[in-house]
């Protein structure tokens, strides 16, 4: 029972390793909560499971006997190196490389499962950018089940307006986003200094009818600075001003509207206008 207490206590000590708090090293120490977040991923005999961070292996430990394949993704060669001495199953295997390195691209189109899941229990220095990597791209991952800091977790699941970025708004064009639970900082060692959140994002068919490219493309625009309007941040994709006016007129969105008042309906018409 890799999460537990005991457990990653010992194994620190038998490395003579301390948790790195650069690397976002808090390892979980509930084996309930590592159960009940891999028991929520989708994951089954058929499923090819890819873990970013795997740390001491709770999750992996319980995850590479339910599914076909695991590919564990961790920038830490100790913490590798000891899971690849903890876990010999045939089934996984662990790489040391920093997951932002990763070409996600290559590494999906090279694998021949029916499912694809991903999780993990997101390191917090690079929640963001993780999260960015997996959802602002249209790849064929049927689940990914993450944990992160309450309060990101939070404004992703239900944005206020003030919060909304390109990854809030475009979320609902591909993914159903639910929270699995809440896990306080009691349940890691080291503790950390917030509470965090476990997300679950399942790929649905977009009922939107415009390309994921497109809209990309437009919202990298439209949320390339905050503060300004929808008007002013499409400017550098028109040479004629008064096309995008006209456009912008087309779907009722007024120049000087703010771009925290866009709905993904807006974000939609804009896609088949521009
Ligand atoms: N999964 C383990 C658990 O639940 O106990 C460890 C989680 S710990 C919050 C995050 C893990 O991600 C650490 O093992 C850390 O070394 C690893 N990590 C940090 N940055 C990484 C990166 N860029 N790529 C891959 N792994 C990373």
């Amino acid at each position: 029972m890799f999460a537990s207490k005991k457990y990653v206590d010992e194994t620190l000590k038998k490395y003579n390793l301390v948790a790195n708090k650069a690397l976002g090293q808090n390892f979980l120490v509930e084996q309930d909560i590592a159960l009940e977040i891999v028991d929520n991923a989708n994951i089954d005999k058929d499923t090819f499971v890819i873990e970013i961070g795997p740390g001491l292996g709770a999750l992996s430990e319980i995850i590479v006997d339910r599914c076909a394949y695991l590919k564990a993704f961790e920038i830490d060669a100790n913490m590798a190196r000891i899971l690849n001495e903890s876990i010999k199953n045939d089934n996984f295997e662990v790489i040391n490389i920093d997951f932002l390195k990763v070409d996600l691209d290559n590494l999906i189109n090279s694998i021949k499962h029916k499912k694809i899941v991903v999780i993990s229990n997101l390191p917090y220095y690079i929640t963001s950018k993780l999260l960015n990597k997996l959802l602002i791209n249209d790849y064929r991952i049927n689940t990914i089940v993450a944990m992160m800091q309450k309060e990101v977790g939070k404004k992703i699941y239900s944005p206020n307006k003030k919060d909304i970025n390109q990854l809030s708004a475009i979320l609902s064009y591909q993914y159903y986003v639910s929270i699995v639970k809440y896990v306080g900082k009691n349940s890691y060692l080291p503790r950390p200094e917030i509470d965090s959140i476990v997300l679950k994002f399942e790929k649905v068919s977009s009922k939107y009818d415009v390309s994921f490219e497109k809209l990309i493309l437009l919202t990298n625009y439209i949320y390339a600075t905050r503060r300004k309007t929808v008007y002013n941040n499409l400017k550098p994709l028109f040479n004629n001003q008064e096309k995008l006016i006209e456009c912008l007129k087309m779907c009722n969105i007024d120049t000087n509207m703010h771009i925290e008042q866009l709905n993904m309906d807006n974000i939609v018409d804009l896609c088949k206008y521009i």
